[in-house]
């Protein structure tokens, strides 16, 4: 049995009470992976010594560089990493690519960035403020990376994507990585992380990995260091919570529950691009990573006059996903993770159909391509109708392959009223060429939401759906969805430094801070 390692103070270590990865297709055991007894406290102090060292001496470029050489090496290796995430993970091949590409992607994005800013290891942000008659005296915002350790925990959905975009970020902005994917699929990022200690390609320190559980690692926080977490919102409150982070004013960003919401405005006609796109990317949200995502469409608002229309449309796309074995490649969903998932996602249906919630599509397993009997943790998508004012369908994220369609009158205020009920998304979609209705929808609901995609008629072709996150918007969202916010170019870097207001006389301060490149 293979038992996945973690890999701190620059050495590969075993850790103990392990639990099982299984391959959620068939149910095999792959591996285990455990972390007690490893040594939590001293692996933090190495990143921090160390890594937080090396990368403060190197100039942004530098760092930009080491992106991009970390990017090269998983890329070359992304056959291994998309056979490893079919069979930990129930992806199918564009399950696992959508993965490992985006965290490519956003490595490579961030090199770039990296060598724009060139031979600066600080960022000024802003221009001179004025502070006093006299204009010599002024301040500027000076901000520099963190002294202490970024730690990062994330989710089981994205086991690659997580890992890199949030070390993109912190390496970029000079505070070393030490991260914890969710141990269920933790295969994919094991492999990642052996090719970059193969390779060579990691400085001392840089990026430290821990598989298995948290343990006692948040006890080992320390004033300098933050944390960013992915997961649920009640793993987000228990470290929320924790005496160090409350005591010690550790940096917080969290990445949490989301229901999304896709809006069809009444504009839109059966044959326009705008319903088109909407039928696609809804589809794709409850099917892609058997509607796995963080950033997926749970709630699709529909004028009431044409839910049948709509419902209808949208069972037939989701028809046409074959769903089965993902390792063959006329598949298009797979399993979810594990039975733990399934059970969770069984008791989430179960939760709207309890609450008034109508099935108006799936059910069961549904009809699987190349799977015997029972084996394995497949659910068939499903689509669900409710009133809109059902409180389930607003508080219950059902993690899976699963949406609710919810009729409303076709305004922008009736619009608006639902998707805040969900209390803090992720991100929303409208669906409309009425620049009103966009207007209506964008402006009132972006209290409430981390990002909105608007998907009119002229975007149709180009459009990557709101699911996929891209490095140069920020990722996150306000209340339920955690109050976090990542990348977003070099917005994202803000979180790993500190900025310091520094007054004093023009000239000099212009001489001492990064204001050119040198
Ligand atoms: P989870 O159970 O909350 O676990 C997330 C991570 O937290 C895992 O690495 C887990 O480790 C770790 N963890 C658990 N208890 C901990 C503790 N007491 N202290 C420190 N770390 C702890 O979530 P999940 O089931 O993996 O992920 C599904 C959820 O994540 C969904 O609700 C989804 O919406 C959300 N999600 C959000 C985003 C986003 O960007 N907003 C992205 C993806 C997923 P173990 O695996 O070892 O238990």
């Amino acid at each position: 049995m293979h038992i996945v390692r973690s890999y701190l103070c620059d050495r590969w270590q075993e850790g103990g009470e392990r639990r099982p990865l299984i391959n959620p297709s068939n149910d095999e055991r792959l591996a285990e992976a455990g972390s007690s007894g490893l040594d939590l406290g001293d692996a933090l102090a190495h990143a921090r010594d160390h890594g937080g060292a090396t990368l403060r001496k190197m100039t942004f470029a530098q760092r930009g560089a080491l992106l991009a050489s970390i990017a090269t090496s998983l890329h070359k290796r992304r056959e291994d990493l998309v056979a490893l995430s079919i069979a930990n993970g129930g992806n199918t091949r564009g399950d696992a690519k959508f993965d490992i590409d985006g965290a490519t992607g956003t490595l490579s994005y961030y090199a770039k960035l990296g060598e724009r800013l060139g031979h600066k290891r600080t960022l000024v942000d802003g221009a001179a403020e004025r502070l006093a008659p006299n204009p010599r005296y002024v301040g500027y915002h000076l901000q520099v990376p963190r002294r202490g350790v970024a730690v990062h925990i994330n989710a089981f959905n994205f086991p690659a994507w997580g890992l890199f975009e949030k070390a993109a970020v912190s390496i970029l902005a000079g505070v070393p990585v030490f991260t914890k994917p969710a141990t269920a699929t933790a295969l994919v990022a094991e492999r990642a992380v052996e090719f970059l200690v193969e390779d060579g390609v990691l400085p001392k320190g840089v990026l430290s990995l821990l598989c298995g559980s948290a343990g006692d690692l948040l006890d080992h926080l320390d004033v300098q260091d933050v944390v960013a977490f992915t997961g649920s919102a009640d793993t987000g409150a228990r470290i929320r919570g924790h005496a160090c982070v409350v005591e010690r004013s550790v940096g917080l960003n969290i990445e949490a529950d989301s229901l999304n919401a896709a809006v069809l405005g009444a504009d839109v006609d059966s044959d326009s691009g705008a319903y088109e796109l909407f039928l696609r990317e809804v589809a794709r949200d409850v099917t892609q990573k058997a509607g796995q995502k963080c950033t997926a469409t749970r709630r699709v608002l529909i004028p009431a006059d044409r839910l049948d229309e709509v419902r209808e449309d949208l069972t037939n796309e989701i028809d046409n996903v074959r769903v089965g074995d993902p390792s063959l490649r006329e598949v298009r969903m797979g399993p979810v993770t594990n039975r733990a998932q399934l059970a969770d996602v069984e008791a989430g249906m179960a939760a709207l159909e309890k609450s008034g919630a109508e099935r108006v599509h799936g059910g069961g397993r549904g009809k699987l391509v190349a799977i015997e009997g029972d084996q394995g943790c497949f659910i068939a998508p499903s689509l669900f109708v409710a009133p809109a004012d059902n409180p389930v369908v607003h508080s219950r994220e059902v993690f899976g392959p699963t949406a609710t369609l919810l009729p409303y009158d076709g305004t922008a205020d009736a619009a608006v009223d639902i998707l805040s009920r969900g209390k803090g998304s992720l991100v929303s979609s409208v669906y409309t060429d009425d620049k009103l209705f966009a207007e209506g929808v964008v402006l009132e609901a972006a209290a409430f939401m981390g990002r909105i995609h608007v998907g009119s008629s002229r975007v149709a072709e180009h459009s990557p759906g709101p699911g996929t996150v891209m490095p140069q918007m920020v990722h996150g969202g306000p209340g339920r969805a955690g109050g976090g916010e990542e990348l977003g170019g070099l917005r994202g870097l803000a979180f790993y430094s500190q900025r310091t207001g520094v007054q004093g006389e023009k000239t000099l301060l212009e001489k001492i801070l990064p204001m050119e490149e040198r």
